[in-house]
């Protein structure tokens, strides 16, 4: 088989129970992916990454070009084995971080021409350059090469940016290497304004891709017009491939965004959060900097199967973080992946038994 395998198990509305296939094993969807941005995910082990229930983790481009490099990493064997991570990888293209990141960015037809933000040096990527790297990393999933739409901005502005992705996502797919259990995902790019969101997918049908992300959200235009841009996005979208949201996001977007048909997501947010005292819990978000754990025997969620669950008091999780102690950073983000992980095991049980309309994961209530 080349590309990726999806089979649809089980359907609640416009949600979908599905499976994934790739090289490097099956994922059952809908599915959260840690962020393993620089070739780890912060504060974890691998071990630790797949106790939370991960089976697939996202990779950094622009990051892994940089430092070590993508040739060096594949020489080592490819990002699998130099990281210890035996299950599947996404990665992504570099768009999105060429543009956060890099200075002195020059947008051209051809691609991105940066400086890196680490020594300054010069990189030039194109859609092509991007596929390369993903192959060299060994990714199961490459994301074609897009230009990150600024937000706010004029519609026309919008609408080359859109066009400027869609010329670019025909090219990635043309620079991909098909490969047995490896796949590429186009991109949905067009803003806030439905029509240009759904001619972008129309395109990216017409080219054709394993998968499917809706891309440019999550960057300040608010929930509602999350979700309006998803229901416009997600019909025009084939029924039998995975639909990944980028980016997005808290705990009741994500239960919002698989009743609208996602089935894939990523966030920084609980990784981030763990590395500075926040966790999710089913009784809401808490601060372990707040004074009022000080004193508190309780676990943080008991509920929770996690390391920092099973054995620490929210006192304890207290004085670590006050204190600056890394073990804080560890468990704190072992315990928000496992309530990631298990927020999405209960959708999936919730679309298996057809009650995902009363689905409520305590803090994650939309
Ligand atoms: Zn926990």
């Amino acid at each position: 088989m080349t590309g990726i395998g999806f089979e649809i198990l089980a359907r609640d509305g416009a949600a979908r129970l599905g499976r994934l296939s790739t090289a490097h094993g099956t994922i059952e969807t809908p599915v959260f992916m840690p962020l393993g941005t620089a070739g780890s995910v912060k504060a974890m082990t691998p071990d630790g990454v797949a106790a939370t229930g991960a089976r697939i983790i996202l990779g950094n481009t622009y990051h892994l070009m940089l430092r070590p490099g993508a040739e060096r990493i594949a020489a080592l064997g490819g990002l699998h084995p130099f990281m210890n991570w035996p299950h599947a990888i996404l990665t992504d293209s570099g768009g999105f971080q060429v543009m956060s990141l890099a200075s002195l960015r020059k947008i051209s037809e051809d691609g991105v021409e940066f400086r890196s933000h680490l020594d300054g040096s010069r990189h030039l990527l194109t859609p092509e350059r991007s596929v390369e790297i993903q192959r060299l990393l060994g990714a199961d999933i490459t994301m074609a090469f897009d230009e990150c739409t600024p937000y706010p901005a004029e519609r026309e502005a919008v609408e080359a940016s859109m066009e400027l992705s869609m010329r670019w996502a025909e090219r990635s797919r043309q620079a991909f290497v098909p490969r047995p259990g490896r796949g590429i995902f186009g991109i949905v790019q067009g803003g806030v304004h439905p029509d240009l969101r759904q001619r972008s997918a129309a395109r990216l049908v017409e080219i054709g891709f394993d998968g499917y992300a809706i891309g440019g959200l999550a960057i300040g235009e608010g929930q509602d017009t999350t979700f309006a841009m998803v229901e416009a996005t997600a019909p025009a979208l084939p029924e039998d491939r995975p639909r990944y949201l980028m980016g997005v996001g808290k705990p009741a977007d994500l239960v919002g965004a698989v009743r609208r048909g996602v089935d894939m997501f990523d966030c920084v947010l609980p990784t981030r959060s763990g590395r500075t005292a926040q966790a999710f819990t089913r009784e809401g978000t808490l601060n372990l900097r707040n004074a009022r754990h000080a004193d508190d025997p309780a676990p943080l969620d008991p509920e929770c199967r996690c390391p920092a669950c099973a054995g620490f008091s929210r006192a304890y999780l207290h004085h670590l973080t006050k204190s600056g102690e890394i073990l804080a950073s560890m468990l704190l983000t072992a315990h928000n992946l496992t309530y990631y992980a298990d927020l999405m095991l209960g959708l999936r049980k919730a679309i298996a038994e057809g009650r995902l309309a009363d689905f409520a994961f305590g803090g994650a209530a939309p």
